[in-house]
C-alpha cells in the first residue's frame, strides 16, 4: 500500500525543504522503492509562471508543459524522475478550481465553504494521478503559521486521518539556533514550532532539525521529550556545501531510517552512486572558467537549474566549473577593449534565457565577442534570439535586426509566435491575449541536421527538449545567415520553426530555442552542456 509523506516547515523559511525533500526520495529510491514527488505552494497565483524571478526564482517546466517551483528541478535531479502537471499545485488554482466548479453548478443548492469545499480539492490533488508508487512525498511551502497555508495543513490532517495514520509521516523541518555568546543550539524556536503545528491538529514524527553543528545527546532528549516523537526520530540536518553531498549525511543523521521505522519498512541502502559523485567532486582534476551572462544574476535560485546542469556537465568531465555571473547591461555602451577586459579570462560564455529589455543589448555583445574570439558559446532560448540577432546585424549587415518583444521599429528576424503545432493539434494565440500560461510550454520533438555538431552531441536524428518562450526566430531568415556561414541545424519536424543554430566554422557555437539545463541529472549530465564544457576545457589547453 502506498504510503505518505508530508514534509512541512517551521520556525523561518528558507530552510531547504525542498531540498530535503527531494534528497528523502532519493534516500528511499536508494533503497529500491518507487517514489512521486508533489509540492503544493500556497500562494494565489495559479503558478509561478507569471512571477518575476526576484519573487520567485527559477520557474521550472515539466515535460508535460507546467510552469512549476524550482523545487521540482530539485526532485528530478535528485530522485532522476520526470515530474508531472499533477504534482504540482498553488492555492490559486485550488481556489480557481472551486469557483470554477460553483459557476458550473456542481455545488448547486450548497453554500461553498473552506471545509468541506476547497480542503476536498486538496484532498483530490493529494490522490490525483497516482499509480503503484510506494511513496508520495508531498511539500508544504511555506511556514507553518502562514495564514495561506491554513487550509493545506487542514487538508492534510483529514486525509491523514482517513488513510489511516500509520500510513502518513509528517517530517518537520525547523531550525536549531546556535547561540554564539551561549555556546549551545537553542530548542525552543522547534518546541514552538511543533505547538503551533498541533493547533492545526498535526503531530509531527520526525524531526529534521537544520542545525550548524552536530546535535548533542541532551538536545536530542529535550526535544524529544517536548515535541513528543522518539528521540531516534530527531534528525540533525547539518549544513553542508555540496548538495549532493545531502543524501550521505542525511542517511548518516538517520533521516530515512526513521521515516522508514515509522512505517515498520526496514530495508537496505545503496549510497555508492552518490559516494561516487561526492568523491568526484572533490577530488576534480580539471577546472574550467564559464561566464554566465544574464540578467537576474545576484539571485543565486534564478538560474537554478542551469548552474546545476553546469556542474553536472563538470562532474562528466572530471572538472570543477568555475561559474562567474555577469550582469549584461554591464556591458552595454564599452569599448572593445572593455569588453575583452571583461570577458577574456573565461574559456566558454553562456547567455540564459530571460524577459524583458533591460541587459539585452549586453548579451548581444557577449555573443559578438564570443562569436568573433572563438571562444566557446553556448545560447539557451532568449540566449539564442540574441545570437541569431548578432548574427543577423554584424555577419549579414543588418543593423536594426531585433526582436519584436523589444521594439517594433527593426527588421523583425525574432517574431512573436501567433501559432504552433504539438501532437497534429494547432495551438493559436491572439496578439492580446492572457499572459499566464500561453507561451509554447513544455516538451516539443526537434530534427537534427546530418552531420551538425547537434546530431554529433546528442548522437540522434530527433531529440525533445522543453521550451518556454513567446518569440521565435523567423525561419525566412534562414538563407541570409546560412550564406554567412550560420546554420539552422534543428528545427520543428512540420520544418517551421528553427530550434537551433551553429557556426560550423567556430570551435562551439551552439544556441538553442529550447531549456536542455531542465534534464540534466547529476547522474546523467546534458550532452549539450557536456559539450560546452569540453570545448571550454580544450580552449583551455590552447
Ligand atoms: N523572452 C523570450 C521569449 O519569450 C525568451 C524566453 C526565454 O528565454 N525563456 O521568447
Amino acid at each position: 500500500m502506498t504510503k505518505y509523506i508530508f514534509t512541512l516547515g517551521g520556525v523561518v523559511s528558507s530552510l531547504g525543504k525542498g531540498i530535503a525533500s527531494a534528497t528523502l526520495g532519493a534516500l528511499l529510491q536508494a533503497r529500491g522503492y518507487k517514489v512521486r514527488m508533489r509540492k503544493m505552494d500556497p500562494y494565489l497565483n495559479l503558478d509561478p509562471g507569471t512571477m518575476s524571478p526576484y519573487q520567485h526564482g527559477e520557474v521550472f517546466v515539466t515535460e508535460d508543459g507546467a510552469e512549476t517551483d524550482l523545487d521540482l528541478g530539485h526532485y528530478e535531479r535528485f530522485a532522476n524522475i520526470s515530474c508531472h502537471k499533477t504534482d504540482s499545485i498553488s492555492g490559486g488554482r485550488i481556489y480557481h478550481n472551486v469557483l470554477t466548479k460553483e459557476r458550473r453548478g456542481d455545488y448547486l443548492g450548497g453554500t461553498v465553504q473552506m471545509i468541506p469545499h476547497v480542503t476536498n480539492e486538496v484532498k483530490a490533488f493529494l490522490e490525483s494521478d497516482l499509480t503503484d508508487e510506494d511513496f508520495v512525498l508531498y511539500e508544504v511551502g511555506g511556514t507553518v503559521g502562514d495564514i495561506e497555508g491554513t487550509i493545506f495543513l487542514e487538508a492534510v490532517r483529514q486525509f491523514m486521518n482517513e488513510k489511516g495514520r500509520k500510513n502518513c509521516c509528517v517530517v518537520y523541518l525547523t531550525l536549531l539556533p546556535f547561540i554564539e555568546t551561549a555556546g549551545e543550539l537553542k530548542t525552543k524556536p522547534t518546541q514552538q514550532a511543533v505547538k503551533r503545528l498541533m493547533e492545526a491538529g498535526i503531530q509531527a514524527d520526525v524531526l529534521l532539525c537544520r542545525s550548524k553543528i552536530a546535535l548533542g545527546e541532551d538536545e536530542r532528549k529535550k526535544l524529544a521529550l517536548f515535541c513528543n516523537v522518539p528521540s531516534q526520530n530527531v534528525v540533525a540536518a547539518l549544513d553542508v556545501d555540496n548538495v549532493y553531498g545531502l543524501p550521505i549525511s542525511y542517511h548518516e543523521q538517520g533521516l530515512d531510517t526513521s521515516v522508514l521505522s515509522y512505517f515498520d519498512m526496514p530495508s537496505d541502502v545503496d549510497l555508492s552512486k552518490w559516494k561516487q559523485i561526492v568523491n568526484t567532486m572533490n577530488h576534480f582534476q580539471k577546472n574550467v572558467q564559464i561566464a554566465v551572462v544574464g540578467k537576474y544574476c545576484h539571485l543565486p535560485d534564478t538560474y537554478k537549474s542551469l548552474k546545476e546542469a553546469l556542474v553536472h556537465a563538470g562532474i562528466s568531465e572530471n572538472t570543477k566549473v568555475d561559474i562567474d555571473w555577469i550582469e549584461s547591461d554591464l556591458l552595454e555602451g564599452k569599448s572593445t577593449k572593455e569588453v575583452a577586459k571583461a570577458l577574456e579570462k573565461y574559456q566558454g560564455i553562456l547567455v540564459p534565457g530571460g524577459f524583458g529589455n533591460r541587459g539585452v543589448e549586453g548579451k548581444i555583445t557577449a555573443v559578438q565577442y564570443a562569436r568573433e574570439n572563438k571562444i566557446p558559446f553556448f545560447g539557451i532560448c532568449l540566449g539564442m534570439q540574441m545570437a541569431v540577432v548578432e548574427c543577423m546585424r554584424h555577419l549579414c549587415g543588418v543593423k536594426d535586426a531585433n526582436s519584436t518583444e523589444f521594439t517594433s521599429d527593426c527588421t523583425p528576424v525574432i517574431t512573436r509566435m501567433s501559432v504552433w503545432e504539438k501532437d497534429g493539434i494547432k495551438t493559436i494565440r491572439p496578439e492580446k491575449g492572457d499572459m499566464g500560461g500561453t507561451m509554447r510550454l513544455g516538451a516539443y520533438p526537434c530534427v537534427l541536421k546530418k552531420g551538425s555538431l547537434a546530431e554529433k552531441l546528442y548522437g540522434t536524428k530527433q531529440i525533445s527538449e522543453r521550451h518556454r518562450h513567446r518569440y521565435e526566430m523567423d525561419i525566412n531568415y534562414e538563407s541570409v545567415l546560412a550564406e554567412k556561414g550560420v546554420v539552422i541545424s534543428g528545427k520543428s519536424p512540420d520544418g517551421l520553426l528553427p530550434e537551433i543554430i551553429e557556426i560550423p566554422e567556430h570551435p562551439f557555437f551552439f544556441a538553442g530555442q529550447f531549456h536542455p539545463e531542465f534534464k540534466s541529472k547529476p547522474f546523467a549530465a546534458h550532452p549539450v552542456f557536456q559539450g560546452f564544457i569540453r570545448a571550454a576545457l580544450k580552449k583551455a589547453s590552447e
